[in-house]
């Protein structure tokens, strides 16, 4: 989930969305775009790679309005190429969008607006909305891109709601007084995204530009940040706070269900529905520094609070609900059943972190399935002599996709004649390209070198990936599967209190134990994988020697080190 940028004013927009963009280029991100006009033609102008691409790409090719949309992708459905960069667009080029977040139901999505004659130009996900709007909006104006005899099955299933047009422009609560009538074109886009939104599941935040509108912006959010910057004659919005400072101070963050219309002379809020709502404006007196870590003093810190949006997008789309309301996963696409069914064993491989979530993954695949399985570390396993083979899964996990030791076992894996399977973050890295399958952990950008979120996802897809396997060769029933995805699907909720309470007690902790010279981490089961990975993050962080130890093992010969004062 990366960056998003908007603008309407007085100024060319194109500056200043690149330079919002680049507010938020900590995040990291693969490629970016920009939409605006060139006279009176929407224009949109994409690259891959660093934003000097696509400033280069801007001068060859100028966005010269005053209204305008940027984005900086990172890819969750798709490679990072020039077609699947943001914006994205309609059939006819009138609509363009910008979207952070997964929807989860394109697929079924894209099959409907194929049948009905629209051509994707994009793998993502995200490309489905600028379409679903431009029928939307067709069937308002009474024709389709191709017409139909009567409501096709999808539409009836997906429940669609048509707001009354009037309930979309009346009095929205205007945050500053003298906010215009909206145009035609405002209104109809307005109604086309409330229509597209009843259709999507999964997380957004977007924002909408039209061919025909020169001065609106709609913006629409749920379960990822968008917040709006009040100016002067001119308005903004963003993905985050740090993308409009030193513009203006004056911010409403979007909640969950909100529609932001923007323009020049004002900014207007709804619902869903068209219902006006009010937000507070508050004032943010950030410094840029500040403002790149959203307000924490440590990426590391921020990143442990973004755990539970990053578990809950690593969950989306992944667990399937039926009818009797039990779950189960879905990961058919990732690995057929039939394929599952012909392996005779396991093996996990990955270095650091990764291999402590690997030291989890093989304890829930031992539970879950009837496989045998081991984790290996990476560097280790192409020194050695595995007896793996044909009716071997090799699991690699590797945040970056990168990681030279973690690839290397992955080949030798596969010289074997292993079907490897990574687990990464980073779509298209070199193991995401050479695994026979993948699957993304979809935490988003990690700039700490301390590993947080990323670790937490792989957990959570390690255990689906085990729950997964199990279900499928019959070594689990159905009944204890949908047992551990309920509470797998409250944890979010469990994790944003537990981070809350957990951060006021380590400070105490920290005034206690902070001049230690040694510390041991003891657990049991999956308590003593979780050791693994605290001992290594005190190491990394605080520089201070610690140590994992099995509980069981303390008594053979370590405890001769424990002594009065080592925690
Ligand atoms: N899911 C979208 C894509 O893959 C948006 C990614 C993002 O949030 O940057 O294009």
């Amino acid at each position: 989930m990366c960056g998003i940028v908007g603008y309407v004013g007085k100024e060319t927009a194109a500056p200043i969305l690149v330079d919002g963009l680049r507010r938020l280029e900590y995040r990291g991100y693969d490629s970016a775009g920009v939409a605006g006009f060139n006279v009176t033609r929407l224009h949109v102008v994409k690259s891959t790679g660093r934003l000097q691409n696509l400033e280069k790409a801007l001068q060859q090719s100028p966005v010269t309005g005053s209204i305008g949309i940027a984005h900086t992708r990172w890819a969750t459905h798709g490679a990072p190429t020039h077609a699947n960069a943001h914006p994205h667009t309609d059939c006819a080029g009138t609509i363009a969008v910008v979207h952070n977040g997964i929807i989860e139901n394109y697929l079924e999505l894209r099959v409907w607006l194929t049948e009905r004659g629209h051509t994707f130009r994009s793998e993502t996900d995200s490309e489905v909305l600028a379409h679903l709007m431009e029928e939307f909006a067709a069937r308002t104006h009474g024709k389709s891109l191709r017409n139909s005899n009567g409501r096709h099955k999808l539409l009836r299933n997906l429940a669609i709601s048509t707001p009354a047009a009037s309930a979309s422009t009346s009095t929205g609560a205007a945050l500053q007084t003298a906010v215009s009538p909206p145009t035609m074109a405002a209104t109809m886009l307005l109604s086309a995204l409330r229509q597209a939104l009843s259709c999507v599941e999964g997380a957004y935040a977007i924002v909408v530009l039209h061919q025909a509108d020169h001065d609106t912006l709609i913006a629409a959010r749920k379960d990822s940040p968008l917040i709006i910057g009040l100016g002067e004659g001119e308005n903004y919005i963003a993905s985050d706070i740090p993308a409009i400072v030193g513009r203006t101070k004056r911010v409403i963050i979007l909640e969950d269900g909100d529609i932001a219309i923007v323009r020049r002379d004002g900014v207007e809020l709804q619902d869903l529905e068209g219902a006006p709502v009010e937000r507070k404006v508050i004032t943010v007196d950030w410094d840029p520094g500040q403002a790149e870590k959203g307000g924490y003093d440590h990426f590391m810190l921020k990143e442990i609070h973004e755990q539970p949006t990053a578990l809950r997008a690593a969950l989306a789309g992944r667990i399937h609900k039926d009818e009797n309301g039990m779950l189960s996963v879905k990961l058919e696409q990732v690995l057929s059943p039939q394929k599952v069914k012909s392996f005779k064993r396991v093996v996990f491989t990955a270095a650091g972190t990764a291999f402590h979530a690997g030291l989890l993954g093989v304890q829930w695949i031992e539970r879950w399935t009837d496989l045998p399985v081991q984790a290996e570390v990476a560097s280790e396993f192409r020194y050695r002599e595995p007896r793996i083979g044909t009716d071997t899964l090799a699991i690699v996990v590797s945040q970056s996709g990168e990681t030279a030791d973690t690839l290397a076992a992955m080949r030798e894996a596969a010289r074997r004649g292993a079907a490897t399977i990574a687990i990464t973050n980073v779509v298209g890295s070199s193991v995401a390209r050479e695994a026979d399958a993948v699957i993304y952990t979809q935490a988003g950008p990690e700039i700490a070198v301390a590993s947080t979120k990323a670790y937490t996802t792989q957990l959570a897809v390690s255990a689906l990936l085990a729950l997964y396997m199990g279900a499928v060769r019959g070594a689990i029933t159905h009944q204890r599967v949908n047992e551990v995805l309920q509470s797998l699907s409250r944890i979010t909720a469990t994790l944003e209190q537990a981070i809350l309470e957990v951060e006021t007690q380590m400070r105490d902790v920290a005034v206690e134990w902070g001049r230690v010279t040694d510390v041991f981490y003891i657990g049991r089961g999956l308590d003593y994988a979780v050791a693994m990975e605290g001992q290594l993050k005190l190491k990394e962080i605080s520089y201070i020697h610690a140590e994992a130890l099995a509980a069981g093992e303390l008594k053979h010969g370590t405890l001769a080190l424990i002594t009065e004062g080592i925690p």
